[in-house]
């Protein structure tokens, strides 16, 4: 070797676990887990337990916070308890930097160092905003989630990924940066609207369609009763989805997404997209939805997926009154979305589409042409469509 140039290699590892439990009543004074989970990260002196709490949960669940009082002061734990932070509900919080800033100045105000925690409790929304603070402020601080969504507990409250929104782009900032647990409360689903609790069926159809064809055909049995909002067969959809993200983190060789291949993204480039262009006037649930139809016809039309599993998947959907098209569909920006897409990712473009029921696989390149005759072809299904 030169003198010139010299190299030092030193690899190193870091391994990573997490919890998610299923659980109704996290703050009933008799129920031990949370106390239980912070005792055990913080044997060695004073820690912070900073709540910072979706606005409508807070509203819609009017005792929480005397409900969080009681519960830490019965286990020990008041305290370590700083004043919540009350933060607004779904993606405003994302795309308003002045939430992120109060997120930070609660942390600052409250003295919660590295070693405390951030308990975040709400929507998906507001546990992407709430994450990257946690995962920013002080370069990390343990963060326990407490998704209160149907989305929210089968799909973004049980991953590494928080962000918020910039440039007019979703999740333009964010880090990869596992919790320290997620506790699933199902007793927080009652007061979803009809819209949220359907919405959040999307990401399980979505894996499904990807990864288990078995959970497709019980996803298409139980549709009936998730729409009758029953909540055994919706505690069902929420623990087989959430554990087969989990499976794809844990084992599917890129936790961290470095990278091309994301088969969770399924449906979601248009999906981000028609997001932005809706003014987030859909749901990201909703915008999953129309995604996945829309790569589902494209997928049928490019030969790969047959009529009949094409047809099931525009009757899932339908049958769990989900949107499967948009009149954004047809704006020219659309396809912009694929680049957009693809710069978020990195590399190669890369889309998961579908070859069967359960069988996703990646491809490279969209046929524009192609993908105007299947945002056209998506409405012709039996069911109606929104
Ligand atoms: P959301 O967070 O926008 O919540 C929808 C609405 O429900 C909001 O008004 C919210 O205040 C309200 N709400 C929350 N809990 C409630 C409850 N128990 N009762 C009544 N209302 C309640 O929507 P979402 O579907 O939970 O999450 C969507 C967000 O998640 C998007 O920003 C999306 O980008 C993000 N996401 C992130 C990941 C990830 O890996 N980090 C993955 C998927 C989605």
């Amino acid at each position: 070797m030169s003198e010139m140039m010299r190299s030092i290699q030193q690899p190193f590892k870091v391994s990573y676990q997490f919890p998610v439990h299923f659980i109704t009543g996290a703050f009933d004074r008799a129920n031990p887990l949370l106390a239980d989970i912070i005792k055990h990260e913080s044997k060695d002196g004073l820690r912070k337990l900073l709540p910072i709490i979706d606005a409508n949960v807070a509203r819609l669940h009017p005792s929480l916070i005397e409900s969080i009082r009681t519960y830490a002061t019965f286990h020990g734990l008041e305290a370590m308890l700083c004043e919540p932070l009350i933060l607004p509900g779904g993606e405003v919080v994302k795309n308003h930097p002045q939430h992120l800033q109060n997120a930070y100045d609660a942390i600052d105000r409250g003295k919660v160092c590295r070693h405390s925690f951030i308990l975040a409790i709400g929507g998906g929304a507001l546990l992407d905003l709430a994450g990257y603070a946690a995962a920013t402020a002080h370069r990390g601080i343990r963060l326990i989630r407490l998704p209160t969504t149907v989305l929210s507990q089968n799909d973004s409250g049980v991953g590494v990924k928080n962000s918020i929104n910039a440039l007019g782009k979703k999740n333009f900032i964010g880090t990869f940066a596992p919790p320290t647990a997620v506790i699933n409360d199902f007793g927080f689903l009652a007061t979803l609207d009809d819209r949220d609790w359907m919405a959040g069926c999307s990401e399980a159809v979505k894996v499904a369609l990807i990864k288990d064809a078995a959970f497709f055909t019980e996803l298409q049995t139980l549709a009936p009763k998730l729409v009758a909002r029953d909540l055994e067969a919706m505690k069902r959809l929420i623990h087989r989805c959430a554990e087969l993200h989990m499976q794809h983190i844990a084992g599917g060789g890129d936790p961290f997404e470095s990278g091309t291949s994301r088969p969770l993204d399924f449906g979601h480039w248009s999906a981000h997209k028609l997001e932005q262009l809706t003014n987030f006037e859909l749901r990201h649930g909703e915008a999953v939805a129309i995604g996945i139809a829309l790569d589902a016809t494209y997928s049928h039309l490019s030969g790969w997926l047959s009529e009949k599993d094409w047809r099931s998947v525009m009757d899932v959907l339908a049958a769990l009154n989900l949107p499967r098209t948009h009149p954004m569909l047809s704006d020219p920006r659309l396809l912009a979305g694929l680049e957009e897409f693809r710069e978020h990712l990195g590399g190669r473009l890369t889309l998961t589409m579908l070859r069967g029921i359960g069988e996703g696989f990646d491809v490279h390149e969209v046929d524009a042409e192609r993908m105007g005759w299947a945002i056209k072809h998506a409405t012709k299904s039996r069911h109606r469509t929104t």
